[in-house]
């Protein structure tokens, strides 16, 4: 199924590899609030420095678009993977030049190196070929383990691979693996569910969507741009005005394969303790604003779960960072979670509702990357993919 090479297929003795981990984490203040994301990346990890290699990692951290961001600095980051592993982790304030060329060098087998945030430099998203060589100069082996990335062509997703022999690591291979097939040969029913924030981001995935699933389920703020296409004044809740001519085709399109919200919680403000009250589409007060799927709502949705050989999640239902508001995605994950069929769950804050839940163990996977599961979804192939050796036709050397 997972048709390229991985680190199972290289001898690493002695290999110094550079590793592109996804170590974009949540940071407060130089803590790391969570480590989801570190702890996916140690099998990988482990492998590489109990097989003799010496490991140099990178990745990128928040958005500082090409300049040095004190607060988004790897350091916190590199401090917390030494916990984690149990051994010391080395740290570098660069991630290109002779600084860290030295400190790759000094490696001996079973030694870590973290590089400062790649995206410091402006050459990383611009995939620039001298800055993708230098990345490459630091070592003898390219190990992609960055699924939640792994949709952007990039100098240290991309570019590197064009210099080194890449393959694989673990959680890239799990990912791949586990959306892949569900989504290549898709049991029915197939029930999807679509909520968050934005629909300009996910509209390929709702077209995709309206092909593949038996039924499609969309909550959110999503879901407030399909009413207001469908004719319902939304009030003040949030709705993307230039996607509801597009909203209005894919309801057509979609007839009885689409499901909309049948009742609402509202609020008067965007806030933990505004007035709260459930109404219909249609009866949104002025003024008040879509927060929450209603009750009546996770009935339906729950219904049309039960049954499914497949479901697949992404986007909360609604402000679920909100307690008041979080009731509509926690029922839903509930009734996701007692599916016997296969359940994926993709995006960083559906993962985290899941897991504020109590139900990430109850799920079948659980994918650490938002937009590169939606890519997937949308059967896009990804850059940070498609690079590596295949297993059956390149030679590794
Ligand atoms: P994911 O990270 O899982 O892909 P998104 O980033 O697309 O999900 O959307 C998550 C965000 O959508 C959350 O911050 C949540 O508060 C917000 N959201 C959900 N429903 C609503 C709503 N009705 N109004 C405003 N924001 C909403
Ligand atoms: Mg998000």
């Amino acid at each position: 199924m997972f048709n390229k090479k991985t680190i199972r297929d290289v001898d690493l003795r002695g290999l110094r590899a550079l590793v592109r981990v996804d170590f974009n984490v949540p940071l407060d203040e130089g803590i790391v609030t969570d480590d989801t994301r570190l702890r996916a990346s140690l099998p990988t990890l482990n492998y590489l420095i109990e097989n003799g290699a010496s490991v140099v990692l990178c990745s990128h951290l928040g958005r500082p678009k090409g300049e040095v961001v004190p607060s988004l600095s790897l350091r916190p980051v590199a401090k917390k993977l030494s916990e984690l592993l149990g051994q010391s982790v080395g740290f570098v304030a660069e991630c290109i030049g002779p600084e860290v060329q030295a400190a790759a060098e000094k490696l001996k087998a079973g030694e870590i190196l973290v590089l400062e945030n790649t995206r410091f430099h402006p050459e990383e998203t611009a995939n620039d070929p001298a800055f993708a060589a230098e990345l490459a100069s630091l070592a003898d082996l390219f190990v992609n383990d960055a699924f939640g990335s792994a949709h952007r062509a990039h100098a240290s997703t991309e570019g590197v691979a064009h210099y080194l022999p890449a393959v694989a690591g673990f959680l890239m291979e799990k990912e791949i693996t586990y959306l892949g097939a569900a989504l290549e040969k898709p049991e029915h029913p197939y029930v999807a569910i679509l909520g968050g924030a934005k629909i300009s981001d996910k509209i390929g995935v709702v077209e995709r969507l309206l092909d593949q699933a038996d039924q499609l389920l969309v909550g959110g703020a999503m879901a407030n741009t399909f009413l207001a296409a469908a004719g319902n004044d939304m009030a003040a809740s949030l709705v993307e005005e230039e996607s509801i001519e597009l909203a209005k085709g894919l309801i057509k399109k979609a007839g009885k394969h689409l499901m909309l919200p049948v009742d609402l919680v509202v609020a008067d403000a965007f806030s933990e303790d505004a007035a709260k009250q459930v109404v219909t589409p249609d009866d949104v007060p002025d003024g008040w604003r879509a927060m929450d799927i209603g009750p009546r709502t996770v009935e339906k949705f729950s219904d049309v779960v039960e049954d499914a050989r497949l479901v697949v999640w992404n986007g909360p239902m609604g402000v679920f960072e909100f307690e008041p508001f979080a009731a509509g995605t926690k029922a839903l994950a509930e009734a996701v979670a007692k599916v016997e069929g296969t359940t994926i769950v993709g995006g960083g804050d559906s993962a985290a509702a899941i897991q504020q839940a109590g139900l990430t163990d109850k799920i079948d996977h659980v994918s650490t990357g938002g937009g590169a599961s939606l890519e997937l979804i949308e059967g896009k192939k990804l850059p940070g993919v498609e690079i590596l050796l295949d297993r059956e036709t390149d030679d590794l050397l």
